[in-house]
C-alpha cells in the first residue's frame, strides 16, 4: 500500500483534478489517496462558521452558496452532473445554517462540524470523477475511520482504536481508496478536525496504521528546497533529508510539511516523498531515517509575525530561574507559541507568534509581578548549517535584536523585512 496526499492548491480547479487522475491512474497495488479541501475552501468555511456563530444566518448561507458555486463549476468542467452525494452534503450544511442554534461556548464543536465539509465535498467529487473515468475506488469516511479525542479543532488521533476502524474501511477487493485529510471523529460519532493544514498528518497516520511502503505529498514545488525561493533567491534543491532534519525544518517554520507528520512515519520507518504535482516522473525529495548524502547547503527558514518579549521580575531579590516555571505556565495558559528563548540572570527574551492573545498575556505577566516589554513586527530567521559567510552576512545590522547560535544552528530575531 502507498499513500498519496494532495493539498488544496493541487485540486483547486478541474485541471488539477484531472492531473490527480493522471498521477494515480497507472498506480499498481494498493493506494490510499488523502485529499484536502479544494483551493481556499477551508478559509471560506471559516467565514461561514463566523457568520453562523454571530447569528447572521443569511450571511453564512450566502457565503456557503459561493462555496457550492465554486464546486459546481469544477464539477461542470469535469463534464459531470452534480453527484447526488454532493447535493446531500450541501443540504446538510444548509440545514445546520438554517435550523441550529449555536452557543459561543461550543464554538470549536460547530467549527469542526461545518469546516469538515470542505474535505467531505472534495473527496466525494474526486472519488466520483475517478470512478467515472475508469479508476475504481472506494470513498472512505474518515469521520469513522480515524477515531480521535474530543479536543475539537485540534483533535488527536487515537492510533490504537483507529487501527481497527481504518483496517475495516479498507477491507475487501478494492485497491484504491479516497479519504479526507484533516478530519476524524470521536467514538460517540462527532466530527473533529486535526488543526489547520492537518492533511499531511492524516496521510502519515493512515500510512502508519496500514504499514504503507511510502507516503508521497504532491506539491507545487520540485521537492524540498533549502530556502523559500520567494525570499532567498539562492535556494537549491535537497534530494534527501533525515526525519530529524524535517522536524527541525517544520518546527522553524518551513512550510513544507506539517510538524506532526514526521513522528508516525519515523515510528515505522516509512519514507516520505515530497513530489512535484506537475511532473509525476520527477523523483522529488525523500525524507527517511538514513540518507546517503548529507545536506551540504545551509538551510534558511524565515518565520514572520513574531513578537520579541522581554520579561524581568519587578523584584530583584530573586533570580529569574526560580520563576521560569511560572512564566511558562502563563504562556501555556494563553496558548502562546514560543519559538526562541534566551535568558540571563534577571531577564528572559522570547520570540513568540503574534496572535491576539499576546496583549492578554502581557497583562497576566504584569499581574504576576513582571516587567514586560514587547517589540512587535519582528521575524525569526533560522540558519541550519551556517557558515562564516552567513554569519557575516546576517549576523549584524541595526535591525538585528537578538542572535543565538550553536555550532550548527544560528537563529536571529530582526525587524520584519517586508
Ligand atoms: N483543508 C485544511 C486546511 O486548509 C487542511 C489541509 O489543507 O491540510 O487547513
Ligand atoms: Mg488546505
Amino acid at each position: 500500500m502507498k499513500v498519496y496526499k494532495f493539498g488544496g492548491a493541487s485540486v483547486r480547479n478541474a485541471a488539477g483534478v484531472r492531473n490527480l487522475k493522471y498521477i494515480v491512474e497507472d498506480q499498481m497495488g494498493g493506494l490510499f489517496i488523502v485529499v484536502s479541501a479544494m483551493g481556499k475552501t477551508t478559509n471560506s468555511l471559516e467565514r461561514v462558521v463566523d457568520g453562523f456563530m454571530a447569528g447572521d444566518r443569511d450571511d453564512a448561507t450566502e457565503e456557503f452558496g459561493r462555496i457550492e458555486e465554486y464546486h459546481n463549476s469544477i464539477i461542470e468542467e469535469l463534464e459531470m452532473a452534480v453527484p447526488a452525494a454532493v447535493k446531500k452534503l450541501y443540504g446538510e450544511v444548509r440545514d445546520v445554517l438554517a435550523h441550529e442554534k449555536p452557543v459561543e461556548s461550543e464554538f470549536e464543536r460547530w467549527y469542526d462540524r461545518i469546516v469538515s465539509y470542505g474535505e467531505l465535498i472534495s473527496t466525494t467529487i474526486i472519488s466520483e470523477f475517478l470512478n467515472a473515468s475508469g479508476v475504481a475506488n472506494r470513498w472512505v469516511d474518515m469521520r469513522r475511520a480515524l477515531v480521535t479525542d474530543d479536543r475539537f479543532k485540534y483533535a488527536n488521533v487515537d492510533m490504537e482504536r483507529s487501527e481497527k476502524t481504518l483496517r475495516q474501511a479498507v477491507a475487501g477487493d478494492i485497491e484504491v481508496f479516497v479519504g479526507q485529510g484533516f478530519i476524524g471523529g470521536t467514538l460517540s460519532g462527532e466530527t473533529t478536525t486535526l488543526g489547520r493544514e492537518g492533511s499531511d498528518y492524516s496521510a502519515a497516520v493512515v500510512a502508519s496504521i496500514l504499514d504503507a511502503d511510502s507516503v508521497s505529498i504532491w506539491k507545487d514545488v520540485m521537492g524540498v528546497l533549502n530556502a523559500d525561493p520567494k525570499i532567498f533567491p539562492e535556494s537549491t534543491f535537497i534530494p534527501e533529508l533525515t526525519y530529524l532534519d524535517a522536524v527541525e525544518l517544520a518546527f522553524s517554520g518551513a512550510q513544507i510539511i506539517h510538524p506532526k507528520t514526521i513522528k508516525p512515519l519515523q515510528n515505522k520507518n516509512i519514507p516520505l516523498h515530497v513530489r512535484p504535482f506537475g511532473d509525476k516522473h520527477a523523483p522529488g525529495s525523500v525524507i527517511r531515517g538514513e540518507i546517503s548524502v548529507p545536506i551540504e547547503v545551509p538551510i534558511l527558514i524565515l518565520k514572520r509575525g513574531q513578537v520579541l518579549m522581554q520579561i524581568r521580575p519587578r523584584d530583584y531579590s530573586f533570580v529569574l530561574e526560580e520563576r521560569m516555571g511560572e512564566i511558562f505556565g502563563v504562556l501555556e495558559k494563553y496558548n502562546v507559541k514560543v519559538n526562541l528563548v534566551q535568558t540571563s540572570a534577571v531577564n528572559m527574551s522570547l520570540s513568540i507568534d503574534r496572535t491576539r492573545r499576546v496583549e492578554e498575556l502581557v497583562v497576566a505577566l504584569e499581574g504576576a509581578g513582571f516587567f514586560v516589554t514587547c517589540d512587535w513586527g519582528m521575524e525569526l530567521l533560522t540558519i541550519r548549517g551556517y557558515t562564516m559567510a552567513y554569519l557575516e552576512r546576517y549576523g549584524r545590522g541595526e535591525d538585528l535584536f537578538l542572535v543565538q547560535r550553536t555550532r550548527k544552528i544560528m537563529r536571529l530575531v530582526r525587524r520584519e523585512t517586508t
